[in-house]
């Protein structure tokens, strides 16, 4: 019998390819080959998750009455945390009840909030690049894209003037996420002050991606949506336990913000999912309520890697600006290079993956996405092979290759 009328509803053929997944193959053909491969692709973070947290799981664990179904909205206990570490960090209160909401890491909240409030035909805006979640969310609610075309020169800031009055008036939400992943670009706080008078003159939702809160270097502090006067009326805010706390794999997140927004996220998700298990929220507790210098030693590793590596670029040709958060470097093209082949062109001749910028977007052309996910010893290595191969930010180092 033929399945030919088996087919994926039409909202799955709106999706663009996940470069993630395409790049996965060629990681793999190339481990095949024997290539020893350097991944420096993936947002995947390569530290062990605290010890505190992992005795805590283990304790919750042992204990049944964590072994049923969690309730809907998450444990009580872990949405107080969640106002508690948030009023500690931003001193802003918010009500545990309605105005914080633990999910099953951020990209299912981001991406079931789109679906919650977007109908087909709804205009979103859009960072151009962004975060995959940001506008695969809203495409698979059958919304339209508007991309905010992001620019190196203006810093790769959001250029809220650029926006035609009649395209912010028909916008239903915008995403957006400082400090970025992939540009590692963060945002003054006046410009969050811009935003949110934009967003409230013309009535759009602001969703604002938060998970680089705490991966900031060198005294800067990350702004966050909910500090500014009046974004509470009109937003809500997504964090992330996976990159701060390396818990990456145990899908703990939350979203904070307006009530209203949050009951319909969390009506959606009551048809979805049953949240996370009760023993990682209560770990997820001790994760956040762990001592600053458990921050301080995580952000000292990715700045140290941060420093050899703009260092070893610039040997290379490439001068790229001290970021001042994430995890990542973003990093051009040498001239004249896609951002798919010079990234496919590293991983042949190197074994280096990196992401390539068209995976965040049109706007990520003539990019790439580097992140700091590796010891400084093969951060070294990755250099060298750079240099072996004579990849260099110098056209005529790559003509003829
Ligand atoms: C890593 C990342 C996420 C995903 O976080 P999870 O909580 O693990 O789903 C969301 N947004 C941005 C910008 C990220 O970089």
């Amino acid at each position: 019998m033929s399945l030919d009328w088996i087919t994926p509803a039409d909202r799955l053929r709106a999706l663009p390819p996940y470069v993630f997944a395409r790049l996965d193959e060629l990681k793999a053909r190339a481990r095949e080959q024997g290539l020893d491969l350097i991944d420096l692709g993936m947002g995947n973070p390569d530290g062990a998750t605290p010890q505190p947290v992992v005795d805590a799981a283990i304790a919750a664990l042992q204990n049944p009455a964590n072994h049923g179904y969690p309730p809907f909205e998450g444990t009580a206990s872990f949405r107080r945390s969640i106002t508690q570490w948030y009023h500690r960090r931003y001193g802003v209160e918010l009500d545990p009840e309605g105005e914080a909401l633990p999910l099953l890491g951020s990209k299912e909240g981001l991406a079931h909030l789109a679906i919650a409030y977007i109908n087909p035909g709804d205009l979103v805006l859009v960072p151009s690049p962004a975060y995959p979640a940001h506008f695969r969310g809203p495409l698979i609610a059958g919304g339209e894209i508007y991309p905010l075309v992001l620019k190196a020169e203006q810093d790769w800031l959001i250029d809220l003037g650029a926006i035609p009055d009649a395209v912010a008036d028909r916008a239903k939400i915008m995403y957006f996420n400082y400090p970025s992943n992939p540009t590692a670009a963060t945002a003054p706080r006046e410009f969050f002050e811009d935003v949110v008078a934009f967003a409230r003159k013309h009535e759009i939702l602001l969703v604002h991606d938060q998970a680089y809160a705490e991966l900031a270097f060198d005294g800067y502090q990350p702004t966050s949506l909910l500090e500014i006067e009046g974004a509470k009326e009109i937003g809500v805010e997504f964090h992330t336990m996976s990159k701060t706390y390396n818990m990456a794999g145990w899908r703990v997140g939350f979203v904070v913000g307006n009530r209203h927004v949050i009951q319909g996220l969390r009506t959606l998700k009551t048809n979805m999912d049953y949240g996370i298990f009760a023993a990682l929220q209560s770990a997820a507790e001790t994760a956040l309520q762990l001592p600053d210098v458990y921050l301080h030693e995580v952000q000292a590793r990715y700045r140290t890697r941060r420093d050899f590596l703009i260092q070893g670029l610039g040997e290379l040709g490439w001068s790229v600006p001290k970021t001042k958060a994430t995890m990542y470097l973003w990093v051009p093209c040498p001239p004249g290079m896609t951002s798919t082949d010079f990234a496919l062109s590293v991983l042949q001749q190197t074994g280096v993956v990196v992401t390539p910028g068209n995976a965040f977007g049109a706007g990520g052309e003539g990019y790439v996405r580097i992140s700091l996910i590796a010891e400084l010893d093969r951060l070294q290595t990755a250099l060298d092979r750079l240099r072996q191969a004579n990849i260099r930010f110098q056209p005529e180092a790559i003509a003829g290759k």
